[in-house]
């Protein structure tokens, strides 16, 4: 679709389409606004259908590229495998995983990486920076060895090491900074204010991209479900979801929005504490959490998962690295399915909602998966010699 501006998500700031801005100047989201006129009534599921199922089946719904600007892998298309086992004790009717680990590098962020890194060849970025928890570094590395863009990752001391070499079979930079991932952002940023080096991360086309797995939910199950599980670091993929959802309610594809389950680990509850103490003031934190990939103190996106959560009547819920565990171990042995540990936290947070008595009997609900089992394997006992 034609983008029409860039807008802030808190001020309503606008900004002109092709500049490249990452934050507004009030420190918050931005967010990108299309030109819905052009697509109302010229787009239908039957059209949409006719193509591969993948991410860029919605290709309308992301700002315009060149196809030889396109970097892709046949990102998306994922299952959504419905639960035998898991769902007794999630108390729901059904429940489905939406199965993103199986993404080309075993995670969501792929979505996001074929949008942006396409995005940083069309406007000839020779080399990026960005900060990363572990996924998106991964990803952004494999996406930009493919595109021929070099690659600097800063990463948190803690990150681990299948994420790291994942980095470094694609040939990426690591940087590894003494601290969190807030202080790796803030590396990164510096690259950017003061080299100028084309800045990756979960900023606004990143975003775009994410969208889809929203957009290949409502393609399967319509409007007929009722939540969606999703777990919170940064807020990217949540509010990402939601602007998708908006969306298509907008072109009149779909005609009822679900309510999102937003999760955050215990020791890095930022939005779910402000949902919960009904502010919208986001308190940053230092993580405590064994979920390294959704362990950002300072979300960047939290203010608009925040206010996607709002908008859905949706539910908060945080989750102990223990609780996460339980639901990862039941994946693993009741359904065959392996997570990392903050990709079963949607899991756990669904079925803690569950036991609050916050999600109704017949409720129809997905659980997003958003990595994959084998980025993590030290988290698990091998007991074979
Ligand atoms: C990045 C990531 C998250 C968190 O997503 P945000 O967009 O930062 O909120 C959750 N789980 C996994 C496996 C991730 O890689």
């Amino acid at each position: 679709m034609h983008v029409r501006y860039l807008q802030c998500v808190r001020c309503g700031r606008t900004y002109p389409k092709g500049e490249i801005r990452y934050r507004c100047d009030c420190g918050d989201s931005i967010e990108i606004v299309y030109d819905y006129a052009e697509l109302m009534g010229h787009i239908s599921w039957a059209d949409l259908r006719k193509r591969t199922f993948c991410h860029w089946r919605y290709r309308e719904f992301y700002p315009e590229l060149k196809k030889k600007n396109i970097i892709s892998m046949g990102e998306g298309g994922t299952g959504l495998v419905r639960s035998r086992n898991v769902v007794k004790k999630a108390g729901c009717r059904e429940l489905l995983f939406k199965m993103e680990s199986l993404n080309p590098t075993g995670s969501f962020k792929d979505r996001g990486s074929t949008v942006e890194i396409s995005q940083a060849k069309a406007y000839g970025a020779p080399e990026l920076v960005l900060a990363s928890t572990g996924n998106m570094g991964a990803s952004v590395a494999a996406y930009t060895a493919r595109g021929g863009i070099g690659c600097g990752i800063y990463v948190p001391k803690n990150t681990p090491r299948i994420k790291l070499l994942q980095m470094e079979a694609h040939g990426a930079a690591i940087k590894r900074v003494n601290g969190d991932y807030t202080a790796a952002m803030v590396e990164a940023r510096r690259q950017f204010d003061e080299n100028h080096v084309y800045l990756a991360g979960d900023y606004p086309y990143r975003s775009e991209g994410e969208k889809s797995v929203s957009f290949e939910i409502a393609d399967v199950l319509g409007s007929d479900y009722d939540y969606i599980a999703v777990p919170v670091g940064n807020g990217t993929l949540l509010h990402g979801m939601w602007k998708g959802l908006k969306e298509l309610t907008l072109l009149g594809l779909i005609d009822r929005l679900p309510k999102i389950i937003g999760v955050q680990a215990e020791g890095c509850n930022t939005v779910a504490k402000a949902f919960m103490c009904n502010t919208d003031r986001i308190e940053p934190v230092l993580p405590h959490t064994l979920m390294d990939a959704v362990a950002c103190g300072d979300p960047l996106d939290g203010s608009w998962a925040l206010r996607a959560l709002k908008e859905s009547k949706g539910i908060a819920v945080t989750c102990s690295d223990n609780e996460a565990s339980c639901a990862r171990n039941m994946l693993a042995l009741e359904e065959g399915i392996f997570a990392e540990l903050s990709g079963a936290l949607s899991t756990a947070g669904l079925i803690k909602a569950y036991e609050q008595g916050q999600i109704e009997n017949d409720a129809r609900v997905v659980s997003v998966i958003t990595g994959h089992g084998l980025k993590e394997p030290e988290a698990f006992k091998c007991r074979v010699d």
